[in-house]
């Protein structure tokens, strides 16, 4: 279920890294976002619940 949500998240973080996104897993602290350099032509967009430590990421074309 969480999974879900967590697609959801970056889904919204993707487009815009900074928008309010609650964590997906305690649902009571925005997620930080941050990004780190992935080859050439991609990100890897890190969201980090300061609350809970909830942790995912996604990579991203930087090219488009
Ligand atoms: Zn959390």
């Amino acid at each position: 279920m969480s999974r879900e949500l967590w697609i959801n998240a970056g889904s919204v973080l993707a487009v815009d890294p900074n928008a309010s996104v609650k964590c997906p897993e305690c649902g009571e602290a925005d997620l930080k976002v941050f990004d780190t350099k992935a080859g050439e032509d991609h990100i890897e967009r890190h969201m980090r619940c300061p609350r809970c430590g909830a942790y995912s990421a996604l990579y991203k074309n930087i090219t488009e």
